[in-house]
């Protein structure tokens, strides 16, 4: 789950209001607080400019260096996120069925081609002694780990823990469907090209209660519609 600190830590040593410079990294944490370096980003869009043959300084390109930092900040936002938080049982309410949210639309970032990957995310989870989260704070979770440098696997299995750990439900299903630029738009080039992924805790890894899931996410149009 924790992130590879090999980054961090040159970003950090780097920044030289981070008064935490040699700190070492928790190895639980799954966010950090550290600031973005904005200008360090466009430098480098700047250089892939020059190197594809590009001139950076013609009119059309000018602004493009700080575009696609800004760009890859949002991008990236979740990373400064803490996913914890989406996962605070709701005072209160209490809920002892099933409980599913379908087609959490979802943008991530490839970490092998830093390309965007595009698709739906699904969850359902069935409560603990009544303790429910708010539906949106499972969008909420969803972006927060989308947003980041991923790889679809996972992306899944970071929401269905997260969710698990922090919420403690009798099981959890987490199931992404997403189309991924790297493989679409270059190398095998398959527009349209599906990855299916799921992730399974507790009470979902017994059968009827996986089947009965499926079928209210699913229903007659199959997994793959
Ligand atoms: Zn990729």
């Amino acid at each position: 789950m924790s992130r590879s600190p090999r980054n961090l830590k040159a970003d950090i040593a780097k920044d030289k209001s981070n008064v935490e410079t040699n700190a070492p990294l928790e190895a639980e944490s799954t966010h950090t607080n550290r600031v973005v370096d904005l200008k360090k980003i466009a430098d480098g869009v700047r250089l892939i400019l020059e190197g594809i043959g590009e001139d950076p300084t013609r009119s059309g390109l000018i602004r493009t260096p700080e575009r696609v930092a800004e760009m890859y900040v949002e991008l990236t936002a979740g990373m400064r996120e803490d996913p914890q938080a989406h996962v605070q049982p709701l005072p209160g309410d209490t809920h002892d069925e099933m409980v599913i949210v379908k087609d959490i639309t979802l943008a991530s970032v490839c970490e092998h081609h830093l390309a965007p990957f595009v698709g739906r995310c699904h969850i359902a989870y069935i409560p603990k002694n009544g303790r429910i989260v708010g539906l949106s704070k499972l969008a909420r979770l969803t972006e927060t780990f989308a947003r980041r440098l991923q790889v679809q696997e996972r992306l899944t299995t970071e929401i269905a823990d997260t969710l698990y750990q922090g919420l403690k439900p009798l099981g959890v299903m987490v199931v992404i469907e997403a189309e991924h630029t790297c493989m679409t738009i270059r190398g095998v080039k398959k527009p349209g090209a599906q990855t299916i992924t799921s992730a399974i805790r507790g009470c979902f890894k017994e059968a009827r209660t996986r089947a009965e899931a499926m079928a209210l996410l699913f229903g007659g149009r199959g997994i793959e519609r």
